[in-house]
């Protein structure tokens, strides 16, 4: 098995279909002085077959997927009609004698680039945008058809270095069963297009192109990012089966996800998302979510050579405030360490990186890291209703210490007349088992709890999460781990302080029922999962749920 980043829920198994890459070989010979006008043309005729084609594609997408998300067509065509562009290729044909193939090249690349290293992860996907375009102008000029994509006749798996949004706009998901890509982020146009067609994908697949050859089987979950290489018949057929299944109650979920979750004898129950990235909200509206339980803050940090500043962590989390309109969002501060590591912010190397210098143990130590941070969420708290969370909280004076320095934050904001939230609420991770212990001393301090099930379960068994060979210790359901969070939920109780769940136990429904009749009031999860468990919980009732883990227990 390996993993990906989950990027389009749902189940597929088949044989593979390995995209080739069209050779697009570029001469670098110079052209004599009188090809510039021939070349030129050359150029401006490939330019409008390209958006003839842009404009198709837009037209099917329109019809087939939707006007959103035709929309980027529309884009592309605008930046092929940029003057400033045209103008730079116009410029290395005439100027620089380079050919138009190589011109193109040049210009695409340098754009590409620019918006590469951008900090802005949305601005930064852009740059495969130019790269999009700038193969498909490249087609156009040195004759290269490329049909491979519509000679697939047959139900297959699509493997693929990467897929560009018009390779995606050309799938047809009656053939396409799954995609798998070795790079891409669940953010990427490919993948969101993917989401739409409903094609179950993993993208981020690391070397799934030299590990799968066309014709080996592959299965893939699109909802957890696992890719199965090689599997056998019976898994094959189990996973076309899952896939079946996930259609049909996909539509029946969905239907009723908007409305608020209670199970069937009327106890209330909050479903959330868990967000990494502002663009992640529109996806927890869809799917019901009714409050975002965990944004994990650290994925502003990672993928870039320099920190946010508080202007810019501020403005990220100022929208998700606005776009989540009132609903209540956690945000967790930094969770770094372990196995997220932050370019920059070069750690020593360590033996145990998990039990090692990370989260609030960090933050602590380099308190303008925090501060900064600290000051962008209250700042932020102004336009909606934010929480905030601390991370790997394992004693009381951790604690103690992180609700300092946030009263050092709030005291620095109303020096300087900064609005903020002044009642915001605080609350910690419980994902260390000594926190879980000592949970009654530590619900004195703060206004709720979230269970980090995740790391609870990997410290509890002392049994590595991403060690498949140790993974039949790694058990939600097991006793141990119920029952430490019973007693979270008793002290949180008897102290009057609410407890979630944020861990990814939290999205599948054998797991989420015991936490419902363990107590817990909020499950945050995959926004995917939302209309699953929402719908899960009407089916239930509480008295029933509550009984099966007194008698388990
Ligand atoms: C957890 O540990 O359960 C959790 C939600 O945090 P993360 O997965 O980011 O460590
Ligand atoms: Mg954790």
């Amino acid at each position: 098995m390996t993993k990906g980043i989950a990027a389009s829920p749902g189940y597929a198994a088949g044989p593979v279909f390995l995209l080739q890459e069209a050779d697009l070989t570029i001469s670098t010979e110079s052209i004599a002085n009188d090809a510039a006008d021939q070349e030129w043309s050359s150029l401006v005729h490939a330019l409008e077959q390209t958006k003839e084609d842009l404009r198709e594609t837009k037209q099917k997408v329109a019809e087939k997927i939707g006007e959103e998300e035709s929309a980027i067509f529309e884009s592309h065509l605008m930046i092929l009609d940029d003057p400033a562009l045209t103008g730079d290729i116009q410029s290395e044909i005439e100027n620089e004698r380079k050919n138009a193939a190589w011109a193109v090249h040049d210009v695409f690349s340098k754009h590409a680039e620019m918006f590469a290293s951008l900090d802005d992860p949305y601005m930064k996907e852009r740059a495969s945008d130019f790269r999009d375009l700038e193969k498909r102008v490249l087609k156009h000029l040195l004759g290269v058809v490329d049909a491979s994509l519509e000679s697939i006749q047959e139900p297959v798996i699509l493997v693929a270095y990467d897929l560009t949004p018009s390779d995606t706009a050309r799938l047809d998901p009656q053939t396409i069963k799954g995609i798998i890509t070795e790079i891409g982020g669940s953010t990427s146009h490919s993948a969101i297009l993917a989401r739409n067609l409903q094609i179950p994908a993993v993208v981020g697949c690391p070397n799934i192109t030299k590990q799968l050859a066309a014709g080996d089987m592959a299965a893939l979950d699109g909802s957890s990012g696992e890719v199965i290489l090689h599997p056998t018949a019976d898994l094959i057929k189990q996973y076309q089966e899952k896939q079946e299944e996930f259609r049909t109650n996909q539509q029946r979920w969905k239907a009723s996800a908007q409305e608020l979750a209670v199970t069937a004898d009327g106890r209330r129950v909050e479903v959330a998302a868990n967000i990494g990235n502002p663009s992640d909200v529109k996806a927890v509206l869809d799917n019901g979510g009714e409050a975002i339980g965990l944004f994990r803050s650290e994925f502003l940090f990672l993928d870039r050579d320099t920190l946010p500043d508080e202007e810019e962590q501020f403005q990220a989390y100022r929208q998700v405030a606005e776009e989540m309109a009132g609903r209540p969002v956690i945000i967790r501060t930094l969770d770094i360490g372990g196995d997220k590591q932050v370019p920059a912010l070069p750690m020593d190397e360590e033996l145990n990186p998990f039990l090692g210098f990370r989260a609030i143990r960090l933050c602590l130590d380099r308190k303008e890291l925090f501060m900064t941070q600290l000051r962008a969420i209250l700042r932020a708290s102004h336009y909606g209703k934010l929480r905030i969370m601390f991370p790997m909280i394992a004693i009381e004076a951790e604690l103690k210490q992180a609700l300092e320095v946030l009263e050092e934050a709030k005291a620095a904001l109303k020096r300087e007349t900064v609005p903020f939230d002044e009642q915001i609420e605080t609350g910690i991770m419980i994902e260390v088992p000594s926190a879980a212990i000592i949970a009654d001393q530590l619900a004195k301090h703060v206004d709720f709890f979230s269970i980090g099930s995740n790391d609870l379960i990997q410290y509890t068994f002392a049994a590595d999460r991403m060690n498949q060979k140790v993974g039949y210790l790694y058990d939600p359901g097991h006793t141990a781990i119920l029952r430490l969070i019973k007693q979270v939920v008793e002290h949180a109780d008897a102290n009057g302080i609410w407890v979630g769940v944020c861990g990814e136990m939290a999205g599948v429904p054998e797991f989420a029922k015991a936490l419902i009749g363990i107590g817990v009031k909020e499950l945050s999860m995959t926004a995917s999962l939302i209309p699953q468990i929402k719908y899960e919980i009407s089916q239930s009732s509480y008295a029933e749920l509550e009984k099966q883990v007194r008698e388990k227990l």
